[in-house]
């Protein structure tokens, strides 16, 4: 790990935050050339929201963009040993989601949809699903499962792509928070820390739930909150049978086993903003009236309650990530906001930063919808988030 006693540099690009995001933007950046300064202000990596997830991914959205985020990262994550050597923990555990007969029909369009992108998803009904998991088929009108949706271990995968990053020259410098961000007269970006400034013409924001505040020292908007999520944990040995990550979309209760654990979670629809990592006991209590309707021996799991946490979704106002150029500032990327996906889409986004500082623009996805300019007259339609 890199602590110098000053970060006084000349860059390419200086990435802001050292979690999976900036990570993988830190590599994709330095394997195409640039040298790139990764300022984290916390002592390690993936200390934020990274090192917090519940660690799936998942190809199954109804939409192109999301499904090629999604779809290209899992794809990079299966070759990832193959490619580099390490194990970033990706397992095709596979993902069952449950749909009720309201939007089943609209469900069945995404499938063809995911399928025309060469995803593989099966279609079953709720009797066959049942092979995943037991759960109560009243309402369920069909269910779809992801055979290569599956988890990787976040944390592994964060100093993965650091420790690729660093052998192309890059350099991680923990315990620096950035304080301040101007420019000099020609334009380029001064990143100040306590312990000195990086010069650079590229800026990348991977600061998470944090990205607004570290946006604001340059006087620019994006608008990304941090909002808490619990995962609460059954004891060691309460199951005997590997569940696959499963989400009954009508409650938005979702589980997964992890070993022989069973983890389990339910956003808050009435959770206030803000950084807070204290597990909220008072929920799970809703949970489980909720979620055992659908998983009736779900109450009656014993709960470990040290094996359980709380952090933070970075979420925007359409819960949809913030990427590519500020227009009015040239050389800010903004790569945040990811609203609680971004471990599926963490690859695939540290390839579009590249490209955008490579050649001045991300042209080999279409992510014009995920720039700022989407938030000036406010948002409208917001898609369920799981
Ligand atoms: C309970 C939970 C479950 C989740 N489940 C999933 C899931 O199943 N699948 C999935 O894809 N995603 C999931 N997520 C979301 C996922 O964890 C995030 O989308 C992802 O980790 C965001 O990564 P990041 O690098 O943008 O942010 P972070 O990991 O939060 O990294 C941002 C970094 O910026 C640093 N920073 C902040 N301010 C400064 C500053 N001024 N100077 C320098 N550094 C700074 C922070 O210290 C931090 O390390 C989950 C999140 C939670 C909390």
């Amino acid at each position: 790990m890199d602590h110098p006693p000053n970060v006084d540099t000349r860059v390419d690009a200086v990435v802001i935050g050292a979690g999976i995001i900036g990570a993988s933007s830190a590599y994709h950046l330095a394997a195409a050339g640039h040298t790139v300064t990764v300022l984290e202000a916390r002592s390690g990596y993936a200390e934020g929201s990274s090192g917090r997830s519940f660690a799936s991914v998942r190809s199954q959205w109804a939409d192109d963009l999301s499904i090629d985020l999604s779809w290209n990262s899992i794809r990079t994550y299966q070759r990832f040993e193959e490619k580099h050597g390490i194990d970033v923990g990706y397992r095709p555990t596979g993902y069952l989601l449950l749909w009720d007969e309201s939007v089943w029909a609209r469900q069945l369009e995404a499938v063809a949809l995911q399928r025309r992108h060469g995803v593989p998803v099966d279609v079953l009904d709720p009797a066959a699903a049942q092979r995943f998991v037991a759960f109560e088929t009243h309402g369920v009108a069909g269910t779809t499962f992801g055979p290569q949706d599956g988890r990787i271990d976040p944390h592994i995968a964060t100093g993965a792509f650091l420790e690729l990053a660093r052998g192309h020259g890059a350099s991680v410098h923990f315990g620096s928070p950035v304080i301040a961000i101007d420019n000099d007269p020609d334009g380029a970006w001064l990143v100040h820390t306590a312990k000195g400034t990086v010069h650079a013409p590229h800026v990348v924001n991977a600061a998470g739930g944090w990205s607004a505040e570290t946006a604001a020292l340059a006087g620019i908007s994006a608008p990304v909150v941090h909002s808490k999520r619990n995962v609460y944990a059954s004891a060691s040995g309460a199951i005997d049978r590997d569940i696959p990550m499963t989400c009954d979309m009508a409650t938005g209760v979702y589980m997964r086993s992890d070993g022989d654990r069973l983890l389990f979670g339910l956003s808050n629809p009435r959770q206030t903003d803000g950084y807070d990592t204290e597990v909220d006991w008072d929920w799970l209590e809703n949970l489980l009236t909720i979620g055992s309707e659908r998983f009736p021996w779900l109450a009656d799991l014993p709960l470990d309650s040290r094996a359980c946490w709380a952090g933070t979704y970075e979420n925007t106002p359409d819960a949809k990530p913030l990427i590519g150029p500020e227009p009015s500032r040239p050389g800010w990327i903004h790569a945040c906001g990811f609203s609680g996906h971004g471990v599926m889409q963490a690859p695939e986004v540290g390839r579009l930063v590249a490209e955008q500082v490579t050649g001045g623009a991300i042209t080999s996805l279409d992510v014009s919808s995920l720039g700022p300019e989407r938030f000036v007259d406010g948002i409208h339609g917001l898609d369920m988030v799981i």
